[in-house]
C-alpha cells in the first residue's frame, strides 16, 4: 500500500471520528430531554397530589367555620333563653339549640371522614416525593455523566482536528478535496478497498481496468457506482 493511501486512510479515520463526536454533540439535548422527561411524570403526579391536599385543606377549614358558626348560635340561643319570660320560649329555644347540636353533630362526622381522607391524601403525597427525589437525583446523576461527557467530546474534537491539520500537510489538493466531497456526500466512507472483484462500498462488481488501476494505486481510482475511492487492501 502506497504511503498516500495509508496517510489518506489515516485521515478518515480521523475524520470518521469527527464525524461520530459530531453526532454525538447533536444527539445531548434530545438525550438530555429524554432524561428529563421520566422527571416530568413524577414532577406531575407529585404536583397533582399536593393540589389534592391544597383543596382537601381549604374544605376542612370550611367545615371547621361551618361548626364554630353553629357554636356560637347556641351561645346566642343560650343567651336568650336566659332573657326568656315564658315557658314557651324557652323550650322553643331548647329545641332550636336541639337542632343546630344535631347539625353540629353532622359536620363532625364529616370532618372525621374528612380527616381520614387527608392521611390518606398525605400519605400518597409523601410517597410521590419519595419517587420524585429518587427519580430527581438518578436524573441529575446522568446529567452529570452527560455534562461530562460533553466536555471530552469537546477535548476529544480538538484533538481530532489538531490530528487532522498534520495529516493533510502535503496531501495532493486534487486527492483532498475529491475525498472530502465523497466523505461528505455518503457520510460514512470516502475511501473503500476493492474486495475481489467488486467495491468495498456499494459492492458493486467493477470493470477489470478499475481493479487493475486501483491494485496500482498511483493516481486516483473511483467506483464507476458509487464514485467512492478505491484502494488495494493487499
Ligand atoms: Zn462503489
Amino acid at each position: 500500500m502506497s504511503p498516500l493511501i495509508e496517510k489518506m486512510l489515516t485521515l478518515q479515520d480521523r475524520d470518521r471520528k469527527i464525524l461520530q463526536l459530531l453526532r454525538e454533540q447533536r444527539d445531548v439535548p434530545a438525550r438530555k430531554q429524554l432524561i428529563d422527561s421520566r422527571l416530568q411524570a413524577h414532577r406531575e403526579s407529585l404536583k397533582a397530589s399536593q393540589e389534592e391536599i391544597l383543596k382537601h385543606t381549604a374544605s376542612l377549614k370550611n367545615l371547621e367555620v361551618e361548626i364554630e358558626g353553629k357554636k356560637d348560635l347556641i351561645k346566642k340561643y343560650r343567651d336568650q333563653q336566659l332573657q326568656a319570660k315564658k315557658n314557651e320560649e324557652y323550650r322553643a329555644l331548647e329545641h332550636e339549640i336541639a337542632n343546630v347540636q344535631k347539625h353540629i353533630r353532622a359536620f363532625e362526622e364529616k370532618e372525621i371522614v374528612e380527616m381520614e381522607r387527608m392521611e390518606a391524601l398525605q400519605k400518597t403525597m409523601g410517597e410521590h416525593q419519595q419517587d420524585f427525589q429518587a427519580e430527581e437525583k438518578q436524573v441529575l446523576a446522568e446529567f452529570k455523566i452527560l455534562e461530562q461527557r460533553v466536555g471530552n467530546i469537546e477535548g476529544e474534537l480538538a484533538q481530532m482536528r489538531i490530528e487532522r491539520t498534520e495529516l493533510i500537510q502535503g496531501l495532493d489538493p486534487a486527492w483532498l478535496s475529491r475525498y472530502e466531497r465523497i466523505l461528505q456526500k455518503t457520510g460514512n466512507f470516502a475511501m473503500v478497498p476493492v474486495e475481489k472483484t467488486c467495491c468495498g462500498g456499494c459492492h458493486m462488481t467493477l470493470p477489470p481496468s478499475v481493479v487493475h488501476d486501483a491494485r496500482r494505486g498511483t493516481a486516483i481510482t473511483t467506483c464507476n457506482y458509487c464514485g467512492r475511492m478505491l484502494y488495494a487492501s493487499t
